[in-house]
């Protein structure tokens, strides 16, 4: 999952935050009683349930508990109605990804729904508590993957066991995907795009739990996020090869000092600029709840066109974020030299990882690295292969159905269109032509990322309220 760390952004004035599980008292003491939008005692119930079963199953990528949660989750769909060869648990080893089909009246094609049932380890000595135990403890919710990805994990199935229940018959298929190796191989994701491509035949578009969501400050909400567009990871192994020698007696070819001479040329080179449809949305909607008005100006002159470039470099300075938005980047992440304290190195290695800009060809970026290097000495090869993905259009459609909830929900806070740096299995499934929205509508506060990190929590009102979005999204949307 991606965060959007933000400059100083403003808090706009609006009413009191529409709670929608003000009536949770058990689990929401601190709201006040306010408006409830279908989310009954009873699917409350369920969904927290779901959550604290889910967390409380270890499922670090790829081990054998990724199966025990989704056949968990399987058990409980099954029991819901829904028939067994709907429900798959299976694809890459070890088997732990869920699949699972809502029939509808085919009026309209498929839409692929998305989370990741595996998270990153998490030591106890770590933590201030158990990661793996779920703990509720003054409004939050802790547990390994409260954030990332679980929640999500957990209101697809809910939702899809409160519609079973309620008899909806959705107008086209709904299909769940919970993947088991998201945090490492998206083996899961991969399976599903190449042999398990039945399972999802004929998806007009995917809406993903793991990306998106919006900040808080001070408690109120300041931006909805739609992630609409990822990074391509593409990483380099640089080599420079030399005779070497007694390093008593050095030589003016030395392979470390040709290496790092590349590596100050790459530091010192800024990639092109360049905005597609998300990254200049972003920027356009970020001004009008920047707090700076100099940073405000300077998001709306940078996307004009022409752009301008003084307002370019002082974004880029002022915020790295704002900067890897706007461009694609290559950073050495390792280096390796040498081998004896006494010896002229014979060989010197390094790690560049670049996140290229959707649309931009990564043999150009191969070329170009090549180009800024600038010694032959220098050999290049390609660590992986990369996986374009094209950014999502934003539909109006879709758009106007997110934004019209998002309003009923959170009103007056924009929507900001984004891009992530980094990566989530979206990726794999714009790869294959399907446009992907990552829209977890999960809020927290701004600047507190614990994803990964250790104590991740989500609010209570946050969970339950993310919960119902997309219990009234999926349902607008098939309706
Ligand atoms: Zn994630």
């Amino acid at each position: 999952m991606q965060e959007t760390p933000r400059s100083s952004r403003g808090t706009r004035s609006r009413g009191a935050l529409f709670s929608l599980v003000g009536a949770l008292c058990a689990f929401a003491p601190q709201q006040a009683s306010g408006q409830i939008s279908g989310l009954s005692t009873a699917d409350s119930l369920l969904t927290r349930e779901i959550f604290a079963e889910l967390i409380e199953i270890p499922t670090v990528s790829s081990t054998p508990e990724t199966v025990v949660a989704a056949r968990a989750m399987a058990a409980r769909l099954r029991a819901a109605g829904f028939p067994a060869e709907d429900v798959l648990v299976g694809g890459n080893e070890p088997g732990g990804n869920l699949v699972v089909r809502f029939r509808g009246t085919g009026e309209q094609r498929p839409i692929l729904l998305m989370a990741h049932l595996d998270v990153v380890p998490a030591l106890r000595s770590d933590w201030s508590f158990e990661p793996f135990v779920f703990r509720e403890e003054d409004g939050w919710l802790f547990g390994r993957g409260t954030t990332d990805n679980t929640a999500g994990s957990a209101m697809l199935v809910a939702n899809f066991i409160r519609y079973r229940r309620e008899g909806f018959v959705p107008n086209r298929d709904l299909i769940v995907i919970l993947t088991q190796d998201e945090e490492t191989s998206s083996g899961g994701i991969k399976w599903l795009m190449g042999e398990g491509s039945e399972w999802i035949e004929g998806v007009e578009y995917a809406l993903n739990t793991d990306a998106g969501g919006g900040s808080l400050r001070d408690g109120r909400p300041l931006d909805f996020n739609v992630q609409a567009s990822e990074k391509v990871y593409l990483t380099f192994q640089l080599e420079v090869k030399n005779p070497g020698g007694h390093s008593s007696v050095p030589r003016k070819d030395n392979a470390i000092y040709a290496l790092t001479r590349g590596l100050d040329r790459l530091a010192a080179t800024e990639w092109p600029v360049q905005f597609n449809e998300i990254s200049r949305a972003y920027f356009q909607a970020g001004a009008e709840i920047e707090t700076d008005p100099a940073v405000a100006a300077d998001m709306l002159a940078a996307t004009d066109i022409p752009a301008n470039p003084e307002a370019i470099d002082r974004l880029a300075a002022a915020n790295p974020y704002y900067n890897a938005v706007m461009r694609t980047t290559c950073v050495t992440t390792r280096l390796e030299a040498g081998h004896a304290d006494n010896a002229l190195p014979q060989t010197a290695h390094a790690t560049v990882n670049c996140r290229v800009l959707p649309g931009n060809s990564t043999d150009e970026v191969a070329r170009e690295l090549a180009r800024i290097l600038d010694d032959d000495q220098i050999t290049i090869t390609r660590v992986n292969d990369p996986t374009p993905s094209p950014p999502s259009p934003l539909t109006p459609n879709l758009m106007s159905v997110i934004d019209d909830l998002r309003e009923q929900f959170w009103p007056g806070v924009p929507i900001i269109p984004s891009m992530s740096t980094g990566a989530t299995d979206g990726l794999y499934v714009r790869n294959a032509g399907i446009p992907v929205y990552g829209v977890s509508a999960l809020f927290g506060p701004e600047g507190d990322i614990r994803a990964h990190g250790r104590d991740e929590r989500v609010g209570v009102t946050a969970f339950f309220e993310s919960a119902q979005y997309w219990y009234l999204l999926v349902k607008t949307l098939s309706s």
